[in-house]
């Protein structure tokens, strides 16, 4: 039938293979390491096609300006308890769509257009929605950065406080993309609060591993708010959140989220939202504690190879991330280029010496764990990966020689760890609810 009705239509084929083709390539003959990616539980997808997708829910869980939310609202109280539980605060926001409107939010919420932020350094790792080119700038806050300590590859509190002590800003931003060590928290927060400046934490790529209990959960430390995606190395959908210690502070952040920068927010996601989060209060533990031990494998086994893996003076990562200076074999635009031929897929970084116009081919390599661990892959596991890394960069083979390895290896790792176990009946039950409501 499908096979008949896409021989009729090749619009139509082509859209589906589109979709499928990428799927069972990235699913299973990829090694993902990008680092800001993952793959939830088949429990979470199944429960994310929800009729919620198709649904309006404007405003706050029981003071909706819609009808029919009865179970959306329940639902929505549920998830934020589930990570209000994981981060220790009642007050968490799920509504924003994405981890820039969390920040997008924070950022009006507690400045206005003139005001100044002072963010951690672009040029260590910040993402762009702290930056005058992203959010920062369409809200027209006047962006100064902290100072960055190549050596020890983090923000330089010195540096940062005589910037704050000067510029008197209304916000610090906190947290990185490229992010190998945990910021200073408790110190750059005692700078901020002195001249009376927010401190906004941004932990999108960390999130998992403050949920795994193996990284500085934020508002322990001393920052006001954090903002955060949901689905990096927390598993999760891809969503926004933002989450704080202070009911006045929430209260604010609500009246920003709706009406400026969400009418419906996807609502499909709080129930993914909420599995992953049960998930992670089962298992998170444990696979905060592998992605950390996989990732300082990873780095020492590419070291091993001959790749100039930075902060080997610190242990190399505390995260889920490796960071590889590849400037000696062509740069990072080219080596992620000849990797993805060999299904190894990751992606080129600017690293703390680059030059802004060197984003077309930076130094680095930025290289995650989550996803790899998330399909069971441990500290060998990543031995093999730097050996296929190292077949391709140092010696040069073939890529599409390795690819052939790459998915061999790739077959024993299709199920996903650390969430629910469902069977193929239960999948097929799930399925039938979702599409055809019964
Ligand atoms: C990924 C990322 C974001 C953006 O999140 P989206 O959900 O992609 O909008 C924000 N901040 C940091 C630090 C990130 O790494």
């Amino acid at each position: 039938m499908l096979d008949e009705l896409l021989s009729e239509n090749p619009d139509l084929k082509e859209a589906v293979d589109l979709a499928l083709q990428h799927t069972m390539w990235r699913k299973r003959r990829c090694i993902n390491l990008i680092a800001s990616e993952n793959v939830m539980s088949p429990l979470a997808m199944l429960l994310y096609l929800n009729d919620m997708m198709h649904r309006y829910a404007e405003g706050k869980p029981f003071k909706r300006y819609y009808q029919g939310l009865k179970y959306v609202d329940e639902l929505e109280v549920k998830a934020q308890k589930i990570m209000g539980e994981l981060l220790e605060t009642e007050y968490v926001e799920l509504r924003p769509i994405s981890g820039t409107i969390a920040n997008a939010t924070v950022f009006r919420a507690f400045a206005n257009p003139g005001d100044k932020a002072v963010v951690a350094p672009v040029q260590g790792g910040a993402h762009v929605s702290h930056t005058r080119y992203g959010t920062l700038g369409a809200l027209g806050i006047e962006q100064i950065d902290m100072p960055f300590d190549i050596e020890e590859w983090n923000i330089d509190v010195d540096g940062a406080r005589k910037v704050i002590e000067e510029t008197k800003p209304k916000i610090v931003t906190l947290g990185f993309s490229l992010y190998l060590f945990p910021n200073p928290t408790k110190e750059i927060a005692e700078i901020a609060h002195s001249v009376d400046a927010k401190v906004v934490h941004d932990v999108a790529h960390v999130l998992g591993l403050i949920t795994g209990k193996v990284w500085e959960n934020p508002l322990k430390q001393g920052a006001d708010i954090i903002t955060s995606s949901t689905h990096k190395t927390f598993p999760g959908p891809q969503g926004g959140l933002i989450a704080t210690v202070s009911k006045d502070d929430y209260k604010r952040i609500g009246k920003v989220v709706f009406p400026m920068f969400v009418s419906n927010h996807h609502l499909h996601r709080l129930a993914a939202t909420a599995i992953t989060g049960l998930e992670m209060k089962l298992w998170g533990e444990e696979y905060a504690r592998q992605i950390v031990r996989n990732a300082k494998t990873l780095a020492e086994a590419l070291a091993e190879a001959g790749l100039k893996v930075v902060a080997e003076n610190r242990g190399y990562t505390e995260s889920h991330q490796v960071v590889v200076d590849v400037r000696e074999h062509g740069g990072g635009a080219k080596i992620a280029e000849i990797l993805e031929e060999a299904n190894i897929i990751l992606n080129k970084n600017l690293l703390p010496w680059d030059k802004p116009e060197d984003i077309k081919n930076p130094s680095g390599l930025r290289i995650g764990v989550q996803e790899v661990t998330r399909w069971g892959m441990k500290e060998d596991e990543m031995k093999q990966i730097a050996e296929f890394i190292g077949m391709v960069v140092i010696d040069k083979k073939e890529p599409s020689s390795v690819r052939e390895k790459v998915i061999d290896f790739r077959k024993n790792f299709i199920e996903v760890h650390y969430g629910f176990k469902i069977e193929s009946s239960d999948e097929e039950r799930l399925l039938k609810i979702m599409l055809h409501g019964e």
